[in-house]
């Protein structure tokens, strides 16, 4: 039996894949499955709009993740009858002042240097294609192919996928650790009793580190990072926006970002805090998150104002996931994705089942392996 600890977005898809594949899996997740980083996020696939500095390594692997989400979205819709609202209106970037539209020149040709098809628009071209948007815009970067789903639906329909397809989901049962033999992989703990397996796929996304029984060097370093989001409800026949809309931040919210659903809701995110595993909201950050949407988007004045929460990125030391061997033989990483995690679902699964049944890394996943910060290390002394 090969086991998953997690059943978020990374583990459900990974076990779908292997249970597609005919192999005898379970999923544990410690509380309902879905309902942690997975449901808390916006469902944007944006590795153009978000390139940053410093993480160009991981550019390649969320491009190829992208591309491969319209037939993922397909092909859940095929086997569950569920819809995950695969959105290819694409993404805005937009600058408000003079200060931010210069900063977003800059960004700009960091994105052409780059080779990513992206498009200036003026600040009337920006409002042409989103006629809601504040008159302040003054200019705006275009990204035809950054996309969006519902992420909430995609979890539901990855867990029909899975069990559909013969896998064992077991909720509410946590892994307290991992217990090795002979330097392997032997078996899982509940507070139960033990299970035997030995292969054990952690995905336990920002709880990742604190399972008990890791050997020290198969630990990875993920740490949690808090973000608070609301959401407003638009008239689904009468949508403010119909792409994805990122602008400037402002301390705790470093960028803002708008993601309409088809279903009327748009989604306001998101802070990022350093808070471990708090998940309080703070008046203060739905206060920002509110003050800079409005700044960009004056017509969310008058929505109602329908939900709001937060959740935990799980965060690596780099920012990019963690994916494949430990070396304990039998434990397979696939954690540490950060704000990608719905980006990369479609890779992490196909990349991360291929290893499990095959035993060996792919090429896209090489630069992703845990020994990679053991590297840094040796490198700076
Ligand atoms: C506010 C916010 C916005 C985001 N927006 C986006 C976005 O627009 N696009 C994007 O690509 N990504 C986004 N992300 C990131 C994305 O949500 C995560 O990277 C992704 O969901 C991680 O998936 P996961 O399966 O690793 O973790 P999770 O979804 O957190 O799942 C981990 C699961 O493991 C279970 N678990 C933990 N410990 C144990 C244990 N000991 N035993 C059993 N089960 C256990 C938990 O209960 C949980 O269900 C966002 C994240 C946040 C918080």
């Amino acid at each position: 039996m090969i086991a998953i600890i997690g059943g978020g977005i990374c583990g459900l898809g990974i076990g779908w894949r292997l249970a597609q594949a005919g192999e005898d899996v379970t999923v544990y997740d410690r509380g309902v499955a879905g309902m942690e980083a997975t449901w808390a996020a916006a469902g944007m696939l944006a590795p153009q709009a978000e390139a940053e500095h410093g993480e160009e390594a991981l550019l390649p692997l969320a491009l190829e993740s992208r591309a491969m989400w319209k037939e993922f979205a397909a092909e859940l819709l095929a086997v569950t009858g569920i819809d995950v609202d695969y959105r290819e209106e694409g993404t805005m970037v937009v600058g408000l002042d003079r200060d931010d539209v210069e900063h977003l020149e800059h960004r700009f040709s960091y994105f052409q240097s780059l080779g990513l098809d992206v498009q200036w628009l003026s600040g009337y071209e920006a409002r042409k294609r989103e006629p809601h948007l504040a008159r302040a815009v003054g200019g705006a970067v275009y990204s035809a192919l950054d996309h969006q789903v519902d992420n909430r639906k995609v979890a539901e329909a990855l867990r029909s996928a899975f069990v559909d397809a013969g896998g064992t989901l077991k909720e509410n049962v946590e892994i307290i650790g991992v217990a090795t033999a002979a330097g392997r992989v032997s078996a899982i703990e509940t507070a139960d009793g033990s299970i035997e397996t030995d292969t054990v796929v952690l995905a336990a996304g920002a709880w990742s580190r604190k399972l008990g029984g890791l050997p020290e060097t198969s630990r990875p370093p993920v740490r949690p990072l808090k973000g608070q989001m609301v959401a407003v409800q638009m008239e689904p026949q009468y949508p403010l926006i119909e792409s994805v809309i990122w602008g400037p931040g402002n301390g705790v919210v470093p960028s803002i970002y708008l993601a309409p659903k088809s279903n009327g809701r748009l989604i306001i995110g998101a802070t990022v805090e350093e808070m471990g595993f708090d998940i309080d909201l703070t008046a203060g950050g739905v206060m920002e998150l509110l003050k800079l949407a409005w700044d960009m988007l004056p017509g969310i004045y008058d929505l109602p104002l329908v939900e709001s929460w937060a959740g935990l990125r799980p965060a690596s030391r780099d920012d990019a996931p963690i994916l494949g061997p430990t070396p304990t033989p039998g434990l397979i990483l696939a954690t540490g994705h950060h704000r990608n995690g719905i980006l990369l679902a479609p890779l992490t699964a196909k990349a991360i089942s291929d290893f499990v049944r095959q035993g060996e890394v792919g090429s896209s996943i090489k630069p992703f392996l845990l020994d990679r910060f053991e590297k840094a290390v040796t490198a700076n002394v």
